[in-house]
C-alpha cells in the first residue's frame, strides 16, 4: 500500500507532544512491513539545521501567489517532505501564530498538490488532529474529481479532541472552497469527511461520544460511530529500554530487578531526599495542565506525605499555579518532595527508572505514553480509569492475582488517596505481589508492531470496500 502520512509535528524534526512520536513511529512500523510510506510536514524555522543537511529540492507548489519549496529528507529509509515558505519558516512559534487558520489551510492544500507533483499516488492519506482536518474536506470538494486521487481514501486520527481549530472560514473560502458558515471547525470537517476516523485508544473512542468527554463534537462523532475505531499507541521500545538506557546509573532487566534500587538512590541523593531504599518513591512526569489530574494531587498530597511517609518526585512544567504549589510543598517537606520544573528528557528517564510507582490521575487521557514507559521500566502505574490509561493499566486483583498496576474510577481525590495507600501497603508488606506487578509491567508488549498491524487492517478494509460506498459515507 502507498500511504501519505500528514502531520503538523514529526519527531525528530519538531515535537510538542505525543503526536510527533506517533508521526515518527507509525510510518516507520508501516515501512518495516513493506508498505510505501511518505511523511509530510511544514518546514518550521525551529527544525534543527543538522537534520536538514541531506535535504534536497523536489518540487515547488504555488498557491495564491505563494511559492512553497518542497524539500525531501530521507531518514531510516523514509522520505519526509517539508514545505518551506515564510508562512512556516519565518515564525517564532509553531501553533500560536494569529494566522494559523491560514497556515494550516495552506498546509492541507499544498499537501494535496505536492503529492501529485511528485507522483506519489496514495492509497491512503492519513491525517491527524485539527491541523490536517481540512484534507478530507478538500478531497471531497475538489480533489476526488481528479483522476489522480480517484482511488485514494482518507483516515483522520484524533489525538486530542480538545484542540479543534475553530476559526472564521475566510482562509478556506480564500482558497476557493465553498463554505457557507462564517465559523469553521477544522477538526469537525476531518471527522465529517474522512472515510474512517480513529482515535488513540478504545476507551477514548467510546468516551468522546458522551457529553462529558465529547468537547461539543460528540453529536458529530455519533453520526460517524460506525466508522470510528480506537487503536492504542505504542512506544519506541528501543528508545525506552531499562537495559540500555544511558540516563540510568544502573541499567537493569527483569532478571536483575534489584539493580533498579541504585537509580532510586541516585535520584534521592541528587534532589536531597532521605536516602532510604524502603521509603516508597512516587514519580510523576507531566505537563502541568488541569487535564492531568493535578487538582486531585494538590488536594491530598500533604496528608499522604504526613500519614504514609512516602516520597514524591515531580518533573514538569506548565501552569504557574501548579508550579507554585509544588515549590511550596517541596520547601515544606524537603526530605520527602523533589521537584524539577522544566523539560528534561534525560531526567525523565532517570525518574522512570528510579521511582517505585508512577502517578497519572488524568481527568481525560486519549492514550498516554507515560504509563507505558513506566510499565516498561517496572515502575508500577497508579492511574484513573480513563482513555488509554483504562486500556493499558490493569488494576491488581487479589482474587485472580492478576494486574500490572492500580487504578480508580471516579475523579475524586480521596478515591485516589485510597488507591495510593493500597499500592503502598503492597509495596511495604507483600514483596512477592510487588515483584509480580513489576514483572507483569516489564514483560508486556508496548511496541508499535501491534498498533501498526491494526492500522494496516483498517487501511486494507477500506481498500476492499467498493469506492462509491466509501465516498458516500
Ligand atoms: P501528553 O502528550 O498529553 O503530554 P503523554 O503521556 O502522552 O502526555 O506523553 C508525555 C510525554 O512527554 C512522556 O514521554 C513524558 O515522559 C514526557 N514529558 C512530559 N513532561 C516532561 C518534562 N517536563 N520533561 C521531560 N519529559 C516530559
Amino acid at each position: 500500500m502507498k500511504v501519505a502520512f500528514v502531520s503538523s509535528e514529526v519527531y525528530p524534526f519538531i515535537k510538542t507532544g505525543g503526536l510527533a512520536d506517533v508521526a515518527y513511529a507509525l510510518p516507520k512500523a508501516l515501512a518495516k512491513q513493506g508498505h510505501d510510506v511518505c511523511v509530510i510536514l511544514p518546514g518550521y524555522k525551529q527544525i534543527p539545521e543538522g537534520l536538514l543537511k541531506g535535504a534536497y529540492w523536489v518540487t515547488n507548489v504555488e498557491v495564491m501567489g505563494k511559492m512553497f519549496w518542497i524539500n525531501c529528507v530521507e531518514l531510516e529509509g523514509i522520505k519526509y517532505y517539508l514545505m518551506f515558505e515564510p508562512l512556516f519558516s519565518n515564525r517564532d512559534s509553531i501553533y500560536d501564530c494569529p494566522d494559523r487558520d491560514y497556515q494550516f489551510a495552506m498546509f492541507c492544500e499544498v499537501t494535496l498538490r505536492l503529492l501529485k507533483n511528485i507522483n506519489f499516488q496514495p492509497d491512503i492519506i492519513h491525517t491527524n488532529d485539527w491541523q490536517t482536518g481540512l484534507i478530507p474536506f478538500f478531497m471531497n470538494q475538489r480533489y476526488y474529481a481528479d483522476p489522480f486521487y480517484y482511488n485514494t481514501k482518507t483516515v483522520y486520527t484524533i489525538h486530542n479532541l480538545r484542540f479543534q481549530g475553530q476559526f472564521s472560514s475566510h482562509a478556506v473560502r480564500h482558497l476557493g472552497y465553498r463554505f457557507d458558515d462564517i465559523q469553521i471547525n477544522y477538526m469537525q470537517l476531518g471527522i465529517q469527511y474522512a472515510n474512517k476516523v480513529t482515535t488513540v485508544s478504545e476507551t477514548y473512542a467510546k468516551e468522546i461520544l458522551t457529553d462529558f468527554y465529547g468537547e461539543n463534537l460528540n453529536h458529530i462523532l455519533k453520526m460517524r460511530q460506525a466508522d470510528l475505531t480506537g487503536i492504542v499507541n505504542g512506544i519506541d521500545v528501543d528508545l525506552f529500554n531499562p537495559e540500555t538506557d544511558p540516563a540510568l546509573v544502573s541499567p537493569y532487566t527483569v532478571e536483575t530487578l534489584e539493580l533498579k534500587a541504585k537509580n532510586k538512590e541516585e535520584l534521592q541523593q541528587r534532589f536531597n531526599l532521605e536516602v532510604n531504599p524502603d521509603i516508597p518513591l512516587i514519580g510523576i512526569i507531566t505537563r502541568l495542565d488541569s487535564q492531568k489530574g493535578l487538582d486531585l494531587i494538590t488536594h491530598i498530597l500533604e496528608e499522604h506525605l504526613i500519614y504514609d511517609r512516602v516520597q514524591f518526585f515531580l518533573l514538569g512544567s506548565g501552569e504557574a499555579k501548579y508550579e507554585q504549589y509544588f515549590q511550596w510543598i517541596r520547601d515544606k517537606y524537603p526530605n520527602q518532595v523533589g521537584i524539577y520544573l522544566g523539560y528534561n528528557g534525560e531526567l525523565a528517564n532517570l525518574v522512570y527508572g528510579a521511582s517505585d510507582m508512577f502517578l497519572m490521575p488524568s481527568l481525560y487521557e486519549p492514550c498516554g505514553l507515560s504509563q507505558l514507559i513506566s510499565l516498561r521500566y517496572g515502575t508500577v502505574p497508579i492511574v484513573r480509569e480513563t482513555g488509554g490509561l483504562n486500556d493499558t493499566v490493569h488494576s491488581y486483583n487479589e482474587e485472580t492475582i492478576e494486574g500490572n498496576g492500580f487504578s480508580f474510577t471516579n475523579y475524586n481525590a480521596h478515591d485516589m488517596l485510597h488507591t495510593l495507600r493500597r499500592a503502598v501497603n503492597y509495596y511495604r508488606q507483600d514483596k512477592d505481589v510487588w515483584r509480580q506487578l513489576m514483572v507483569a509491567g516489564m514483560t508486556g508488549d508496548y511496541s508499535w508492531e501491534n498498533s501498526a498491524q491494526r492500522y494496516v487492517e483498517l487501511y486494507q478494509s477500506m481498500m476492499d470496500q467498493p469506492l462509491e460506498s466509501i465516498k458516500a459515507s
